[in-house]
């Protein structure tokens, strides 16, 4: 890190502003060169003549001096604000590199933030992922993780465990007969109470998870039912449809829908919206593919028919998931003429809809349960591998038990202090240069 690294850390194309940042040893140096006569006066912005390797102005433009260890990097930073557009920040990236500079790798100005304790790893992992947030959920959360919230748990935990260690560190000097029983169980009790808030967070965090990456939904039902129509309905809806991805079990594909500040992720069990024009329409079991995927399933019903054996095999797959999924049934082309009983379907209190003219029954339910799923503003873990470390470090903590209740007090200790070193590794790990490598080269350029 004895280098100074530039990039252009706005969006490549046409803007009215774009940004060229400045981090290391040399950055006030170069600074100068590009602007001369600039006053670099820490955390003011200057307007000032930027000029090219030979000297010829590029731009007019702002110079924002940070001085170390008062930086997001905690090294020099200097930033110009130059006009946007391809030409002008490209220049000015130029004449940094001709004075001295190298080309920042993707993600290097926070991993610098990082190695010099400017922000722990849940903090830079938040940073990256906000920057690609795609809904108002996820921008929300990722924020309050960059604010601190997940180092602050970690601490919290962190401490508890010590705590725990240190006791057993007193009672591993007393003889076997000796322990005193009391102390013992009230270690096990707090160690319980531990192992449970971490299971819980993963549990909540893994259910929770569509926050991030969209809510699965999907809609199952019998041939003619009206999952197309519907399917199409809810698309055409928002008209910011995201992308088009490919599901996770084969022959589905899944796009996104923004419902209300929630993203949607649709499973298409390949061909729903392809049986408008075909004699074969996609059958029963073919249509229930998705629902193990699946956060919400919504249930269709034709209600201008009477109740058949095809949705009596639908009721009994929903009623066995009923339990772990978000369930909506909905009667589907309710503006004809009634002719479904609805009696087998009385637990589930059905939804009159129709997809043709009026789903707006629908769209509230399912907006109430996605404000459901995405539950208070608590804790959540944002990525597969801070879930890996809590997880980790639950079963550590469970390890530690049984050597507890045996009086083996040096395993136990050795079981804390994983435990320790796991949940330790969401902020700080004690992993090589190549994974903080791998973690930071996802990152943006210039961030
Ligand atoms: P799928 O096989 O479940 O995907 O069903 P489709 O969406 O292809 O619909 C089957 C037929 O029912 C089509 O002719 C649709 O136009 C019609 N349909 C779908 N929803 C409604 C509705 O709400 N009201 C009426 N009257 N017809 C509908």
């Amino acid at each position: 890190m004895n280098d100074t690294i530039a990039a252009i850390a706005t969006a490549h194309g046409v803007a009215s502003i774009s940004i060229i940042r400045l981090s290391g040893p040399e950055a006030a140096s170069i600074a100068r060169r590009i602007a001369p006569g600039a006053t670099l006066t820490p955390r003011t912005a200057e307007l000032r003549d930027l000029l090219d390797a030979g000297g010829t102005l590029i731009d007019r433009g702002l110079v924002l001096y940070f001085q170390a260890p008062r930086s997001f990097t905690g090294e020099e930073v200097v930033e110009f604000q130059a006009h946007g557009g391809l030409v002008v920040a490209e220049q000015i990236l130029q004449s940094a590199l001709h004075h001295g500079a190298r080309p920042a790798e993707p993600g290097e100005f926070s991993k610098r933030a990082f190695l010099h304790g400017k922000i722990d790893l849940s903090e830079a992992e938040a940073i990256a992922r906000l920057i690609e947030a795609k809904s108002v959920d996820a921008a929300r959360i990722l924020a309050r993780q960059l604010k601190g919230e997940l180092g602050r748990f970690v601490e919290e935990i962190r401490e508890a465990l010590l705590r725990a260690m240190a006791h057993a560190e007193v009672l591993i000097d007393y003889a076997e007969e000796e322990l005193p029983g009391e102390l013992m169980a009230e270690l096990g009790v707090q160690l319980n109470a531990l192992e449970h808030r971490l299971q819980n967070l993963v549990e909540s965090s893994r259910r929770r998870r569509g926050l991030l990456e969209g809510f699965r939904v999907a809609i199952v039902g019998k041939p003619n039912v009206g999952k197309s129509s519907l399917l199409n309905a809810l698309l055409s809806y928002e008209r910011a449809i995201v992308t088009e991805v490919a599901g996770t079990t084969r022959d589905t594909i899944e796009e996104q829908v923004r419902i209300g500040s929630h993203i949607v992720r649709l499973i298409d069990t390949a061909g729903i919206r392809e049986t408008e024009d075909r004699v074969e329409r996609i059958g029963v079991e073919r249509s229930l593919h998705s629902l193990g995927e699946a956060d919400i399933v919504i249930a269709l019903f034709d209600a201008s028919r009477p109740w058949d054996e095809e949705d009596t095999v639908i009721l009994e797959r929903i009623r066995a998931v009923a339990g772990d999924k978000e369930l909506i049934v909905a009667l589907n082309k309710s503006d004809l003429p009634r002719r479904l009983e609805e009696e087998p379907l009385a637990e589930f209190s059905p939804l009159a809809i129709s997809a043709r003219h009026d789903f707006r029954p629908l769209l509230e339910a399912l907006e109430k349960r996605l404000d459901a799923l995405a539950g208070e503003d608590e804790l959540m873990l944002a990525s597969a591998r801070q879930i890996e470390a809590v997880e980790r470090c639950a079963e550590e903590i469970s390890r530690a038990h049984e050597p507890l209740e045996r009086g083996e007090l040096e395993l136990f200790s050795y079981h804390l202090r994983e435990a320790i070193g796991a949940i330790g590794s969401l902020t700080h790990p004690f992993e090589s240069e190549q994974i903080l490598d791998r973690m930071f080269g996802e990152f943006c350029l210039g961030k």
